[in-house]
């Protein structure tokens, strides 16, 4: 596959914006170039555009080169960057496995890029000749979310494996719960695939949500494009800074996911006893998604008892359910409490 024949042709004719800071290369004490405020607070300075002391700690930590991370304000940006490198409006399209995370459609059709949906099975895995069926030249991006949100599951790795080599375009795996799993992250298959995406976040198991930043693995020849067309400065100061500071010491988010994990499994043992819970689908993620007799009933009572779960009801493939994250101890007993209290269940829900 010829990755720079998928990429528009004004991206490839792209003149990026060339900002002060990354024109200049080498020592200085003096700097006059970026039109900023010489008075130091610690931020009048604008950050590193490419913020190479942060990539360096994760390019130890992941184990992949610093020239195959981009880092972006939340994997949200990634996908954003990826439908605009590589999709004409009007032209092109995605393709998406519904039930999934929405961001994909939702950043192609602020694109004016077309989606295509292939179900995801009855099981929740790829149905890879269905996939491949519905791809033709124009259908540049495939997105794979696992774990899958809203389902939780992890998508079996032959099929990832299998769709990286037979899918004629990019193939996004976005492993934002991948912490959670017990599977191993594709990263391990970037050396094989010029065309694979994998993007991470800090938003879930490193417990930074508020900083906004995600991360997206790939080939040269695609991070280039992303720092072709990023805004020049799109991690800020502080985010870098509070970035690097949690990664001195990855034990602390693995002591996280370990907590989390155990509260899984507690969460799910307890809601196995609640007569309204139909079904609770097995989750390699830190939430679970929870099919019960009446799911808008149940989510307005909660919202009644001041908990907010995310009612999934109206998704494909996700009638009568619910999303709940893993919380801490206690907001899961809150939880739970309040799920047995719901008077008459049965009834009083339906
Ligand atoms: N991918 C998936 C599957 C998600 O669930 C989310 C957030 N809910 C994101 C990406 C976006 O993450 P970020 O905070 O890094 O933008």
């Amino acid at each position: 596959m010829d990755l720079l024949q998928l990429v528009r042709p004004n991206i490839l004719s792209l003149t990026p914006y060339s900002s002060a800071r990354s024109e200049f290369k080498g020592q200085a004490d003096v700097f006059l170039d970026a039109n900023e405020n010489p008075f130091e607070n610690g931020l009048n300075r604008y950050p590193d555009p490419l913020q190479k002391a942060l990539k360096a700690r994760i390019s130890e930590l992941k184990g992949v080169a610093a020239d195959q991370i981009f880092l972006g304000n939340g994997s949200d940006e990634a996908i954003d960057l990826l439908v605009r490198i590589f999709c004409e409006p009007g032209k092109d399209s995605i393709l998406t496995l519904p039930p999934t995370y929405g961001m994909y459609q939702v950043a192609a059709d602020i694109a004016g890029v077309a989606v295509r949906e292939v179900s995801l099975a009855p099981d929740f895995q790829p149905d890879v000749a269905a996939i491949l069926a519905a791809a033709d030249s124009r259908t540049k991006i495939l997105f794979l979310c696992s774990p899958n949100n809203p389902t939780g599951n992890d998508m079996r790795p032959e099929a990832i494996r299998q769709l990286a080599t037979d899918f004629p375009g990019i193939v996004v795996v976005d492993e934002a719960y991948i912490d959670f799993s017990a599977q191993p992250s594709t990263i391990a298959l970037l050396k094989d695939f010029p065309n694979l995406v994998v993007l991470q976040t800090f938003s879930k198991a490193w417990g930074m949500a508020g900083i906004r930043l995600g991360m997206a693995f790939a080939s040269r020849a695609i991070i280039d494009l992303f720092n072709k067309v990023k805004p020049p400065y799109n991690i800020n100061q502080l985010t870098q800074e509070k970035a690097l500071e949690a990664l001195r010491d990855p034990s602390r988010k693995e002591e996280m996911v370990q907590q989390i994990l155990a509260e899984r499994a507690q969460l799910v043992a307890a809601l196995q006893h609640l007569p309204f819970v139909k079904h609770i689908y097995p989750s390699d993620a830190n939430f679970v998604l929870v099919r019960v007799s009446d799911p808008n009933a149940l989510y307005r009572y909660l919202v009644g008892q001041g908990i907010i779960v995310r009612n999934r009801h109206a998704v494909h493939l996700c009638a009568g359910s619910l999303r709940v994250t893993v919380g801490t101890r206690e907001e899961n007993r809150a939880l739970i409490t309040a799920l047995q209290e719901a008077p008459n269940p049965e009834k009083t829900l339906s």
